[in-house]
């Protein structure tokens, strides 16, 4: 660990006791420590194999699903599982040291770590909707309609066309975004875990808080506007921060 960071965490646990509401935003980096790849990472970034801007976007949806579903259901399915950063961030909500996690994930690990408050602000992968009707699909049987050459899913409901729920570029973003904008407003403290604040409008989330605390392994595109920048490990620096509260 580089040296200060200890010193750095035990103000994050400062910042926290004396804040009335905190909030959390995770980035893919939460995950990576589940197996799933983030995609600026310096070295295992998706981003250094291939440019997601080329598949994940409403034009590929709209004019070439095939592309856009071979890319995220077309592989074999994997499940991957939460870790320790995800787990201790669902204890610090039991024990009300944070009030929710906004997340930039698709991947529902903190739900299933059993997080309660998530915004989900790009989305998930667990399902698709109708572009007609509404009705929600499961993405197994998304991928299975997929596998036997119906691309794009057709809904049962109404034979329509089922798209991902998985916020692409080019998407409005949910109505999630806006409860998250609100709810950093509200807040006195906001600890970003695991991103690059690259994306945006996400990014403009740390600009709205009051104390703003990052924690990442790389340097981030904010790192000039927080209070504290904490570089190490996202499951190492929780673990320190929860023996000491
Ligand atoms: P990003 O790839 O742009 O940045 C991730 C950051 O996390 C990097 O700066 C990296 O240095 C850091 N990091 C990686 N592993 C870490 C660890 N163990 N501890 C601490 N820091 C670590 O990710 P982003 O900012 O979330 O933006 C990427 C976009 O892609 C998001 O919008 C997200 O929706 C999507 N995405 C999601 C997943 C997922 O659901 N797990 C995976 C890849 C991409
Ligand atoms: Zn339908």
């Amino acid at each position: 660990m580089i040296s200060g960071n200890i010193e750095k965490i035990d103000e994050l646990k400062e910042l926290i006791l004396s804040s009335k509401k905190t909030m959390v935003l995770t980035g893919a980096g939460i995950s990576t420590n589940s197996g799933i790849p983030d995609f600026r990472s310096k070295d295992t970034g998706l981003w250094t194999k291939t440019d997601p801007m080329e598949f994940l976007t409403r034009e590929v949806l709209m004019n070439n699903p095939k592309k856009l579903y071979d890319n995220i259901l077309g592989g074999p399915k994997v499940s991957f599982k939460p870790n320790r950063g995800h787990y201790i961030l669902k204890e610090l909500e039991d024990r009300k040291l944070i009030d929710g996690v906004i997340t930039q994930n698709i991947d529902r690990l903190h739900q299933d770590a059993g997080s309660k408050i998530v915004y989900e602000v790009h989305g998930n992968m667990r399902e698709g909707y109708c572009l007609d009707c509404g009705q929600i699909m499961e993405s197994d049987e998304m991928r299975r309609k997929i596998e036997s050459g119906e691309i794009p899913p057709n809904c049962n409901n109404c034979n329509g066309v089922v798209r991902t729920s998985i916020v692409l570029f080019g998407d409005m973003l949910p109505e999630e975004f806006d409860m998250a904008i609100d709810e950093v407003e509200k807040s006195d403290l906001l600890i970003v875990i695991g991103s690059s604040l690259s994306v945006s409008p996400i990014n403009m989330l740390p600009r709205l808080a009051k104390k703003l605390v990052i924690i990442n392994r790389e340097a981030t595109l904010m790192d000039n506007i927080a209070d504290i920048c904490i570089r190490e490990d996202a499951s190492e620096a929780l673990e320190k921060l929860i023996e000491r509260l």
